[in-house]
């Protein structure tokens, strides 16, 4: 009969069946590493997180205040955005006009 490794308590269990299984999963060691495990593992990953966040920040892949309100990166766009914003205007104003004159 295989053993029953828990990784969570990093342990095998000397007998693997339903009922010791619950019994050890219902086990406050058990419970608290799992709780242990979790709180890691998010640490984890929101260290990894901020580590990626500071990386692009440092690279200069995003702005340092990205929720200022700011125009975004790539002012290239902009001209074209404002160009077409123009040709827009003058394609509803024309009718206008031409009702005017
Ligand atoms: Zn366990």
């Amino acid at each position: 009969m295989p053993k029953f490794y828990c990784d969570y308590c990093d342990t095998y269990l000397t007998h693997d069946s339903p009922s010791v299984r619950k019994t050890h999963c219902s086990g406050r060691k058990h419970k608290e590493n799992v709780k242990d495990y979790y709180q890691k593992w998010m640490e984890e990953q929101a260290q990894s997180l901020i580590d990626k966040t500071t990386a692009a920040f440092q690279q200069g892949k995003i702005p340092a205040t990205p929720f200022s309100g700011a125009p975004p990166p790539g002012g290239a766009m902009l001209p074209l955005q404002t160009s077409v914003a123009h040709h827009v205007l003058e394609c509803c104003q024309r009718p206008l006009w031409a009702v005017l004159q």
